[in-house]
């Protein structure tokens, strides 16, 4: 026994980040292609006695989970969401939570609008069609798409990833509007420098006036069902829709509704409800002239997620250490320890 204290990695994730914790800790990596199942993930932790959890999206970290060993003292997660974990429960337990704000808003912006392009320029639909051998001649109407400069975008979220997803607006010539819990005038004025004049203004303004519209919304209780049947007719039928907040923020069987209706004209989803979406799940069958779809990969750059790792692990080590975490979910959420 080295007496050094164990932190336990839900994932195999990349290698910096586990050197920085292998300077002080000893490290456990359950190394499957899929996440420990909860009670695995239990027993794993009991077993090594672990005193840090290194955690992901993936991962449903719950009373039970906090309780498994007895040495917990700190959970660190690879991402900027937290809705997986519990941190009321967290608190009560004395367990600082840490989290990785603002290293993937770029990377995260840049997926966005590579849904965004695909879906308006149609670009799975055109991969199948060459790769199908469909590709006889250039045709006058042939894949044809719809355009995105000069059209207007509606962010709804305002935040670190809303607003560099904005801000790519800006080479597009877009009309930008936005809704927010309030007038972000701090992002409204980041944005007016690129040129931007983004408007604040209600969801349901938001939603009708938008050719396309993009989710950047934490999931939490009042974000949970936001984009239902009410919303989705009120985008029409020209619209898209990019998803690259939560898969709970759109009420999943509404959105498949409005696509087999043709009340809208596209959804483009990084993130489902449930996720992973099963192979045989009914909304597949929309993919791709109206649905396209990626499985949350979002911030999966190599630079990105090199970044959250050890950012992770650097929450981690302070967690352990007793000092403040440089970025804890639990001080962002406002819950107290
Ligand atoms: P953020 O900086 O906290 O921004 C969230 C924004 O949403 C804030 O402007 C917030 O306003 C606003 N908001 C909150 N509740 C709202 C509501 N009910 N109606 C309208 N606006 C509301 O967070 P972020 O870093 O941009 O990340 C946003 C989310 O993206 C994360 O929580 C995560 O779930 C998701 N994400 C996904 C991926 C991926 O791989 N696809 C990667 C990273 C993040 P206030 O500040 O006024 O509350």
């Amino acid at each position: 026994m080295t007496g050094r204290q164990t932190v336990y990695l839900t994932r195999d994730v990349p290698q910096e980040g586990i050197d920085r914790l292998e300077e002080e800790c000893e490290v456990v990596v359950w190394e499957e292609k899929t996440a420990p199942p909860h009670d695995t993930l239990v027993e794993e932790l009991a077993e090594c006695e672990a005193a840090a959890l290194f955690c992901t999206v993936s991962d449903v970290v719950d009373a039970e989970v906090l309780d498994a060993s007895p040495a917990l003292e700190v959970v660190g997660t690879m991402s900027v969401g937290y809705d997986h974990v519990d941190l009321e429960a967290a608190a009560e337990r004395d367990i600082p939570v840490g989290y990785t704000p603002g290293v993937l808003s770029e990377t995260t912006a840049d997926f966005g609008w590579a849904l965004l392009m695909a879906a308006a320029r149609r670009v799975t639909e055109a991969d199948h069609y060459v790769h199908d051998g469909e590709w006889e001649t250039w045709g006058p109407k042939i894949l044809l798409g719809r355009d995105v400069f000069d059209a207007t975008l509606g962010v709804v979220g305002l935040g670190s990833i809303g607003t560099a997803f904005a801000r790519r607006a800006a080479g597009f010539d877009m009309d930008v509007c936005y809704t927010a819990t309030e007038p972000k005038e701090e992002c409204e004025a980041e944005l007016a420098e690129y040129g931007i004049d983004a408007e604040f203004c209600e969801l349901d303004d938001l939603l009708e006036r938008s050719d396309y519209v993009s989710l950047h919304v934490p999931l939490d209780d009042e974000t949970a069902g936001l984009i239902g049947e009410h919303e989705l007719d009120l985008m029409g039928e020209d619209a898209v829709l990019v998803n690259t907040a939560r898969g709970e923020v759109v009420d999943t069987d509404a959105l498949e509704a409005a696509l087999e209706e043709d009340r809208i004209r596209h959804a483009a989803l990084d993130v489902t409800d449930p996720e992973p979406l099963p192979a045989d799940h009914s909304l597949l069958d929309y993919a791709p002239e109206k649905l396209t779809i990626a499985p949350h990969i979002g911030s999966a750059s190599v630079e990105t997620r090199t970044e959250m790792a050890v950012m992770t692990a650097d929450n981690i080590l302070a967690g352990l250490r007793g000092e403040p975490m440089p970025n804890s979910a639990t001080e962002n959420a406002g819950v107290e320890e």
